[in-house]
């Protein structure tokens, strides 16, 4: 049977990720991607739905709840939101109703996951055992689940997302992506200071977006975050540059790149820290044009909400990874 479900999403805005300091917070951090781990991997067990499809459905949900402020914010520990019609199906004269019988009666989305006999929106084992049942309608390989995910978000974009963070769940078997490292050496000679917002030094009509960091010419230039390579090339003022996407859906742009590291290539999964080229000088000119400026690396955040994009001053964060790094390292 397949449920077709009419389901808007307004838009889609992602939160930022704020780097935490504190061992508590990163102790109490790990036991929450234990608990969810331990939800996903009870229910691949049950369902054969694989942990990282689910757990990717999950990220993509809280993200959007922690944004929007017409979705009540998650409280438990799966972010999936299942609008109370939806669940007790939009028929239903009772729509808190969790009864599985009369919910599936009146074809609604919930049923029992941890048989207590209620089909409850309050428990996470429902919720997303819920989910996990409505994915089983279609198949449980690649292209059904991104049949189900058309079909349940109605967004080429939602169904995007969710399968990028499939993919990096999958390829590093952890739920925690959330490390990042400075993108140069902490032993080379750098330098930065805050210019995210000034007006060009040089070429250009835009405001500056992002922070320069000055080192000497081909002091390797390393990947901040876990992530997928969604830009490789050229570009008249960027010269060699790079961009990667995060899981939380922030773009990560290296630009005046002496070049590339061997072998790197769009669609590529990266990881904090591994090389992916060298500070250079490149830009503003026809591909191959350097030295018109001392070498540096451009690095640039960004955001985008499916609508539109906007850059945001990596300076502070800058400040923090290189921070963590340096007492890593003690
Ligand atoms: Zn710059």
């Amino acid at each position: 049977m397949l449920h077709i479900i009419r389901v808007s999403f307004l838009s889609l805005i992602l939160c930022f990720l704020i780097p935490s300091l504190a061992k508590a917070a990163e102790v109490s951090d790990q036991k929450i991607f234990q608990a969810r781990m331990n939800l996903y991997k009870s229910l691949e067990a049950a369902t054969q739905i694989p942990w990282y499809y689910l757990a990717a459905v999950d990220h993509y949900e809280r993200s959007l709840r922690s944004a929007r402020t017409d979705l009540p914010k998650p409280t438990g520990v799966t972010g999936i939101y299942i609008p109370p019609e939806k669940w007790s199906g939009w028929l239903n004269p009772n729509h808190f109703d969790d009864h599985p019988l009369s919910i599936l009666i009146f074809d609604g989305m919930g049923v029992d996951g941890n048989g207590d006999g209620k089909a409850s929106l309050k428990e996470d084992e429902d919720i997303l055992f819920s989910f996990a049942h409505y994915i089983l309608n279609y198949g449980i390989d690649d292209d059904h689940f991104r049949m189900a995910l058309w079909n349940y978000y109605k967004r080429d974009k939602a169904v995007g997302l969710i399968l990028e963070k499939a993919k990096l769940y999958q390829h590093f078997g952890k739920l925690d992506l959330n490390q990042k490292a400075f993108p140069l050496p902490l032993r080379a000679n750098y330098s930065y200071r805050s210019t995210w917002g000034d007006s060009r030094g040089w070429g250009g009509k835009r405001v500056h977006e992002g922070t320069d960091i000055f080192a000497d010419y081909g002091v390797p230039v390393k990947a901040t975050t876990y992530g997928i390579i969604e830009m490789k090339g050229w570009n008249k003022y960027g010269g060699w540059r790079i961009g990667i996407r995060d899981i939380n859906n922030t773009y990560h742009y290296f630009a005046h790149l002496s070049g590339f590291s061997k072998g790197l290539k769009v669609g590529q999964i990266v990881e904090p820290g591994m090389v992916i080229g060298g500070v250079g000088s490149t830009g503003y000119g026809p591909p191959g044009t350097s030295g018109k400026f001392p070498p540096h690396l451009h690095y640039g955040m960004y955001k985008d909400n499916g609508k539109r994009e906007w850059s945001f001053d990596p300076y502070p964060h800058l400040r923090t990874w290189e921070i963590l790094e340096k007492k890593k390292r003690k």
